[in-house]
């Protein structure tokens, strides 16, 4: 880390930034491709890659003074498996010509990624994969199998991928880590609609895709070390996103609260105070959380925060429904749409409410993350396994 770089110091290169690329008159890609060059676009990335090696919380600086200045970010709800997920695992795993062609991109948001991990038979087992990589004799690999609940694949040029490359080898072992081109003639994306009537997600079915050597991450048989960095970095940027005070979704059930007196009753009203206080501890849990990030990668404790974040993520959208009685029942439009993000701001009561129910399934269920929570951090005795030893071949499936 770079001890010369400090609030001012940022403060002086942003400012540098900002004269040079006057927001008002620079275009929005070309701005952001600038602050990346600048080191500014997540200050505590190493120098050359976007940023400074200097401290992450140095990081709100940057961001105050360029929303002052009203200037364009990344939109990091649209490329959030990118930022949260393939970004941190590139940094730690990838090789320096890896980090250079792909994070630059990433950051910007011209290349949106996506995650290709979860299987018809591998969940939350995940380690059961059967997707399979077979290198040929000019070191290349080719891909066969299917991938599943692939959120943002319809939009995705590139996709952090697992698959097995050993089923000789225990199914912890004989797994390798890649990034594929989601533009091969292989890679066939279909839609999976959702409770919601919305399709953010999606099956893919791989085929004979190509994947050159040079697009694997971390060694041959090692793909399960390196998809921990990508779990434990997904399970704190779903769980412990930085938002203020009543933000998230304890905001519009509170301004339900305040404009609609007439809906209020005793009952509902100890639920959301209840409720209110349980999302503010929440919001501190993760503030307290990103700060100990400074220090590297994301512990199990990442997952005892995204499983409070599910649990009231559900609770809210069920108390805003009911407070809302016979309207919260209405749903706006069952129209299959292809979003190409999750955003819930400005959406009715009953999206949030359906969408909510995902959270305690996407980047790990709630009962896994229970048993990572015990084993990991209370120091349980561990789920008796069986499978440690047996070549992956060899299990039932
Ligand atoms: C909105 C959404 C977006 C997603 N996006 C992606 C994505 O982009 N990329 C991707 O790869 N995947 C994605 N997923 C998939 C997600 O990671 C899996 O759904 C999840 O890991 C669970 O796997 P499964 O659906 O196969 O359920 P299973 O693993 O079959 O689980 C079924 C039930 O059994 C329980 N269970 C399983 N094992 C245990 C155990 N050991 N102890 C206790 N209970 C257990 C589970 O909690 C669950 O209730 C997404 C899922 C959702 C809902």
């Amino acid at each position: 880390m770079s001890p010369a770089v400090d609030a001012t110091e940022v403060r002086r290169r942003t400012h540098e930034l900002l004269a040079a690329h006057p927001p008002a008159t620079t275009g929005r890609t070309d701005f952001l491709k600038a602050r990346f060059d600048a080191g500014l676009a997540w200050v505590h990335y190493p120098e050359g890659l976007g940023g400074l090696d200097a401290p992450r919380s140095l990081q709100q600086v940057v961001d105050a003074e360029l929303a002052a200045a009203d200037a364009p970010d990344n939109d990091p709800r649209r490329i959030g498996i990118g930022l949260g997920m393939a970004a941190p695992t590139i940094l730690g795993f990838g090789t320096d010509e890896q980090k250079r062609r792909f994070l630059r991109p990433l950051w910007v948001g011209e290349e949106v990624w996506c995650q290709l991990f979860s299987e018809p038979g591998a969940g939350s087992d995940l380690a059961a994969l059967a997707t399979r990589a077979v290198q040929g004799d000019d070191g290349d690999w080719t891909v066969d199998g299917q991938k599943v609940w692939t959120s943002s694949a319809h939009v995705a040029r590139w996709a952090i991928l697992i698959a097995r490359t050993d089923p000789d080898l225990p199914k912890h072992r004989g797994i390798s880590y890649f990034i594929c081109d989601m533009t091969d003639p292989g890679v066939d994306v279909r839609p999976l609609r959702q409770i919601t009537g919305e399709a953010e997600f999606n099956e893919v079915f791989l085929s004979g895709v190509r994947i050159p050597d040079s697009h694997r991450l971390g060694p041959v048989g090692e793909g399960w070390k390196v998809a921990q960095t990508t779990l434990m970095n997904e399970r704190v940027s779903i769980g412990g996103s930085r938002i203020p005070r009543e933000g998230g979704m304890i905001g519009p059930v509170s301004t339900t609260w305040r404009e609609r007196p007439g809906l209020r009753t005793h009952d509902t009203h100890q639920r959301l105070l209840t409720l209110w206080v349980e999302a503010e501890v929440a919001r501190l849990t993760g503030e307290r959380l990103r700060q100990q990030l400074v220090a590297g990668q994301p512990g199990p404790e990442g997952s005892g925060m995204k499983l409070a974040f599910a649990r009231l993520n559900q609770e809210i959208s069920g108390l805003e429904v009911e407070l809302l009685g016979d309207e919260g029942l209405l749903y706006g439009d069952w129209t299959m749409v292809r979003p190409e993000l999750v955003d819930f701001t400005g959406r009715d009561a009953g999206y949030r409410y359906l969408r909510s129910k995902g959270n305690s399934i996407e980047g790990g269920t709630s009962e896994v993350l229970l048993n990572i929570v015990a084993e990991r951090v209370l120091g349980l005795p561990a789920e008796p396994r069986n499978d440690k030893d047996v070549a992956w071949k060899d299990l039932s499936r």
